[in-house]
């Protein structure tokens, strides 16, 4: 196979990254771009000798990455966000042609964010305190002892932001990491391993390996020399990599799906909830935090719809690395397959589709919105991953809070109200890792993130973050 290919004008090796070097596997799987079905190239398929020789990489690693001083790991994390920073026009054009994404977003506020990534938790380890406690005399001395290598597993809608969200702590943690981000978007994680090597981060201490979860997946998260396993995806595959973690009782951490929310109040802002309803869409919608049920209260039912249906109707669908473009393609034709389904299954139950509800060209899907859908339905229920939004009624207060919170899932909320002590009251009702009031999507690396029930199972962000990539120790001393 040939080591690099161009994607963009950008060389991207499509290799494994293993103990300091590239390394290829006998099989490949072809990787394609969701703009226009096109074949990027052949990437490495990796199975479990990968899985092995990465681990063992990681291993052999770690003494000597866990013994650096905090402020060295501190400074080589910062001149890996300084490779990105110098990087991101070239790092944002291949996410873009990789993922569909759009390419405004990547170039204003992911890429940066993933230079922050690195900077937040290299800084935030530096604060990190030592505590002691006093007992009868005795000194004890709380430390933040790293716990050894990390696999960490990322799914395909945001690459590169969610592979560094876990990466960065897991490195400035001082623990070895073997990263193995999603098939369908493989490459910047392997920019990633260039600009972090150039950065000079020791061999070992970051490994990529590339392949189908299916293949490489279990030899991994049951490898008995993995400390920690990190997971970003779906419920069904968490199920499977908890059941492989069970062997050695592996800690997890798993960043899930969500169904969550959006509930409109009469005394709310329309304008501004229609705006965030809208807002639903980016990426297709295939973002885990996306409020994809949208709550409204029945007397301003009418009107916000009215001026949803406007703001959505002028949304622009087109290529994602167009500036003007709002809304990209799905990011491979079987989540299209799995959009459509959900969707013509639930017309099929009676919705009814007042904007979008059909396939466009190529592996486009038009921003839909459905009506009529029953609360025990499989399209107000379950996940759906693309930009679909389902819209049903309430009157007060607690039927509000009914509906949020019926559904497996507990990721993220969003309220939409005008009246302070409302806010107060629903938030504190509903079962969410994030709410929202008023806004959407932003949000503090300080604070905790994550999901409730089957969104996930763990925090991570800020100290939570090392929380889990850590092992605590207490040692007590005598007087
Ligand atoms: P997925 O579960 O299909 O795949 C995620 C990753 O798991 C991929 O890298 C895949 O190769 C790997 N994998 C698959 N089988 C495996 C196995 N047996 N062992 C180990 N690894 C395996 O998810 P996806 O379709 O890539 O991503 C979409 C899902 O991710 C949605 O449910 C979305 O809500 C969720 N998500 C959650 C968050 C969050 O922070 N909570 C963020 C983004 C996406």
């Amino acid at each position: 196979m040939s080591d690099n290919i161009r994607v963009a004008g950008v060389s991207v090796d499509t290799r494994h990254w293993i103990g300091g070097e590239r390394v290829a596997s006998a099989g490949t799987f072809t990787d394609r771009s969701p703009i226009d079905g096109s074949a990027l190239g052949e990437i490495a398929r990796g199975g479990p000798a990968e899985a092995e020789a990465a681990v063992a990489a990681a291993r052999d690693a770690f003494p000597a990455w866990a013994a650096t001083p905090r402020a060295e790991r501190a400074r080589i994390l910062h001149a890996v966000a300084d490779g990105v920073e110098k990087r991101t026009e070239e790092l944002a054009i291949v996410e873009t042609t990789d993922n569909g994404a759009l390419l405004r977003s990547h170039r204003r506020g992911v890429m940066p964010r993933v230079a922050h990534n690195f900077r937040f938790f290299a800084d935030w380890l530096l604060r990190l305190e030592h505590e002691d406690f006093e007992t009868r005399g005795h000194t004890n001395h709380v430390s933040w002892d790293p716990a050894g290598p990390c696999v960490l597993i990322t799914p395909w809608n945001a690459p590169l932001m969610l592979a560094t969200w876990k990466v960065a702590p897991a490195l400035a943690a001082g623990d070895t990491v073997v990263l193995k981000p999603a098939e369908w978007s493989p490459l910047t994680a392997s920019l990633l391993a260039d600009i972090a090597a150039e950065a000079g981060l020791p061999a070992g201490v970051l490994n990529v390996v590339q392949g189908y979860g299916s293949e490489i997946g279990d030899a991994l998260t049951s490898h008995p020399d993995v400390r920690r396993i990190s997971f970003t995806g779906s419920v069904p595959t968490a199920r499977r990599i908890a059941a492989s973690a069970a062997a050695n009782l592996t800690p997890l951490s798993l960043e899930l799906g969500g169904k969550s929310p959006l509930l409109v109040f009469a005394d709310a802002d329309l304008d501004l909830a229609a705006g965030l309803a809208v807002e639903q869409y980016d990426n297709a919608g295939q973002v885990c935090l996306a409020a994809t049920r949208l709550l409204v209260e029945e007397t301003v039912a009418e009107e916000f719809t009215r001026r949803f249906v406007e703001k959505a109707t002028a949304l622009r669908q087109g290529d994602p690395r167009d500036e003007a473009t709002d809304i990209g393609p799905t990011v491979h034709p079987r989540q299209l397959e799995k959009i459509d389904g959900f969707v013509q299954r639930a017309v099929a139950a009676g919705a009814r589709a007042v904007v979008g509800g059909h396939r466009e060209d190529g592996q486009y899907y038009a921003p839909t919105l459905l009506t009529d859908v029953a609360q025990d339905s499989e399209i107000v229920q379950e996940e759906v991953f693309g930009p679909v939004l389902t819209l049903q009624t309430f009157t007060g207060e607690d039927e509000a809070v009914r509906l949020a919170n019926d559904t497996r899932f507990g990721l993220a909320a969003t309220v939409a109200t005008g009246d302070r002590e409302r806010a107060e009251r629903v938030t504190s009702r509903l079962v969410a890792g994030t709410v929202w009031v008023n806004c959407f999507f932003v949000r503090d690396l300080r604070a905790p993130f994550g999901g409730s029930r089957q969104s996930g199972v763990g925090r991570e962000g800020g100290t939570w973050s090392f929380d889990f990539y850590c092992d605590l120790k207490n040692t007590v001393t005598a007087p």
